[in-house]
Parts: structure tokens; sequence; C-alpha cells
């Protein structure tokens, strides 16, 4: 199975990528994880990102697309993977088609974790305090958010058009909507 996850931030994206990844034994990609990995590691491509990371930016589209390239070229994700994080702009729906392509395969379902806006805002202040995201402060989650407003929430209704998109509800406990994602990908 190939999966998008989509969702603003907050969604709870990142934590029921892990789960739903490991339960459908599928790697579990994100493209946020690799660039924080690349900041700590303090690797060429760590030092260009942290810049737009930190503005609440995206990263530009050459880069994040040059990487997914790669990474979907390893062999384990061959048979399947959860993409969290990406594609989040329309040039990245248009290069992971074409990376697909080469690699004879097709995105298989697009899943929308949906919150109320207010409820995402108190979840990032919280994880903010509790992990100290550099991203995170409210400036930039105010400026991530319509971020994701402009240029992500379009490609839901381009996924919807090509009949890919389910929603999910992501409210609630994280078990409640980790037994909800769990149902979908079982039906
Ligand atoms: P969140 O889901 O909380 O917004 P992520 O961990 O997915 O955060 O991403 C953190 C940051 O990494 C983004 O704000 C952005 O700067 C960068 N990033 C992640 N994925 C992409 C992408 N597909 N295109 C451009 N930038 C990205």
């Amino acid at each position: 199975m190939r999966i998008v996850l989509m969702g603003p931030p907050g969604a709870g994206k990142g934590t029921q990528a892990v789960s739903l990844a490991s339960q459908l034994g599928i790697p579990h990609i994100s493209t946020g994880d690799i660039f924080r990995s690349n900041v700590s590691a303090e690797t060429e491509l760590g030092l260009l990102a942290k810049k737009y990371m930190d503005a609440g930016e995206y990263v530009p589209d050459t880069v994040t697309n040059e990487m997914v390239k790669h990474r979907l070229a390893q062999s384990d994700a061959a048979a399947g993977f959860l993409l969290d994080g990406y594609p989040r702009t329309v040039a990245q729906v248009a290069e992971l088609d074409a990376i697909l392509q080469k690699l004879g395969s097709k995105v298989d379902l697009v899943i929308e974790l949906t919150v109320d806006i207010d409820e995402v805002v108190s979840r990032l202040v919280q994880r903010a305090a509790q992990q100290g995201r550099t991203d995170d402060s409210e400036d930039v989650i105010r400026r991530r958010l319509e971020v994701y407003g402009e240029q992500t929430a379009p490609l839901i209704e381009a996924y919807r058009a090509r009949g890919l998109l389910k929603a999910v509800d992501g409210m609630g406990e994280i078990e409640q909507v980790r037994a909800r994602l769990n149902q979908l990908v079982a039906s």
C-alpha cells in the first residue's frame, strides 16, 4: 500500500503515522523527521533547511523533491510506504507522480486527518513546551498554519477529484484516532 497522510501541523500526523505504518508493515517516511535529523547532524541539507523550518516556511521544492526521490528509491519502500508531510505543494504532487511512475507504481490512498484549528494551536503550544522545537513558537505556529492553508489544503481537493481521498476524524484520544485509521485501512 502506498499511502499519503495529510493534515495541518498539529493534527497528530506523526504520532498516527508511526503506528499505522508499523501496523501495515511499511516504512514511515516523514520529510519533517528527515529534515530534523539533518539539522541535528548539521549536514549541508540540514543547514539549508533550518532557516526555512525556523521561520515556518516550506523548504524549497527542488531540495525536498530530491530528498524524497532518493528515499523512495530505497528497497524498503518498494512494496509500499506511508508518506507523512509530503507532498505539500502542487509541484510536489507532480513530482511524486513522476517518481512513482518511473518506479511503476502510484499512490493508492490519501488520508486526510481532520481537526479543528483551535485544538491544533493548543496542541502545538503544548508540544513546543515539551519538546522545545524551535519551529513551535506561537508566531511560527500561526505562520505554519497559514502556509498550510495557502499551499497544502488545495492538494486535498486535487486528491479528492482523483477519487483517492478518505477523511478521518483526528479529534479525540490518540487511541480513538488510531482505531479509526486501522479500520479505514482494513476496509
Ligand atoms: P508539521 O507537520 O508539524 O508541520 P513536519 O515535521 O512535517 O511538521 O515539518 C516540519 C517542517 O519541515 C515544515 O514546517 C517545513 O519547513 C519542513 N518540511 C517538511 N516537509 C516538507 C515538504 N514536503 N516541503 C517543504 N518543506 C517541508
